[in-house]
């Protein structure tokens, strides 16, 4: 078990294009256990290799059904508009509202190299699309719509306003 530093806002990996994996191989899988190791013990439902100072295409993601871990993936279907609060292991203290697709379909090779195609919706689909940002060096402050000040009278507010500008 290897628990990896998970790098902050600010460090230039998190702003790159992570590169494709052209094949898994034994090092890929180590990497995959140390993302989950790293997810787990930071208590996160998702980890993108670039949060670990590796730019390559490859995220894990556990929301509660067991480890999944993606290589290469990708969106090929979304569908729907859903807005809700999310936060990053990469931005400390930081949570906001993001507009996300309410499905997605994703291809990706699993951790034996495998191809795979995952429907997600709800929390799944809502991880996904926060990871596979990552990838593109795109971090979830970018696309905030409002920010949640945590154990503030303005976090009720703010949620009234995100309906109003969802019933635009
Ligand atoms: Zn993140």
């Amino acid at each position: 078990m290897a628990i990896m530093e998970i790098v902050t806002v600010g460090h230039d990996v998190l702003r790159q294009e992570a590169k494709p994996v052209p094949k898994v191989t034994k090092k890929v899988q180590t990497l995959v256990k140390n993302m989950i190791d790293t997810m787990y013990h930071a208590d996160g439902v998702g980890l993108a290799a670039p949060q670990i100072g590796v730019s390559q295409r490859i995220i894990v993601i556990d929301i509660g059904e067991g480890p999944t871990a993606l290589v290469n993936p990708t969106i090929e279907e979304r569908e729907g508009l859903d807005i809700d609060v999310e936060g990053c292991l990469s931005i400390p203290g930081v949570n906001g509202y993001v507009r996300r697709s309410t499905r997605v379909v994703v291809a990706y090779l699993d951790e034996k190299g495998k191809p795979q195609r995952l429907h997600a919706e709800g929390v799944l689909s809502r991880a996904l699309q926060h990871e596979l940002d990552h990838l593109d060096g795109v971090l979830f402050i970018d696309n905030m719509l409002e920010e949640v000040k945590p154990q503030s009278e303005e976090a009720g507010c703010s949620e009234q306003t995100v309906e109003q500008q969802e019933s635009r």
